[in-house]
């Protein structure tokens, strides 16, 4: 798998925030750390987020698997991911 690149273009790009298994309560607490995210999408592998998981980590709040958009993003086709839920499990599956 690539990298995914940590871009503001791939971040506008994600269908994580429509996504079923995004829940409000996630969406919620993730708000503020993700609007930081739009201003600079910092590439330091230190840096968690509640968003791309593709490029970031899993995610530390969605816990149930609902239904994933992966495969219908545009970041999915450009970086030939061919894995979904990334948010769940660390690199997809
Ligand atoms: S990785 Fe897939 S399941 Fe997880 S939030 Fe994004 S679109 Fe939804
Ligand atoms: S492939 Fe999935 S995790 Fe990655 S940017 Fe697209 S919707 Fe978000």
């Amino acid at each position: 798998m690539k990298k995914v690149p940590r871009t503001k273009e791939n971040l506008m790009k994600c269908l994580c925030k429509n996504c079923p298994s995004y829940t409000f309560a996630c969406k919620l607490m993730a708000t503020p750390g993700n609007i930081i995210l739009l201003i600079d999408t910092m590439d330091d592998d230190r840096l968690h987020a509640e968003t791309m998981f593709c490029a970031y980590n899993k995610s530390q709040c969605i816990t149930e698997e609902k239904g994933c958009e992966c495969s219908g993003c545009k970041v999915y086709r450009e970086n030939e991911l061919g894995k979904t839920y990334f948010c769940t499990n660390a690199g997809g599956k």
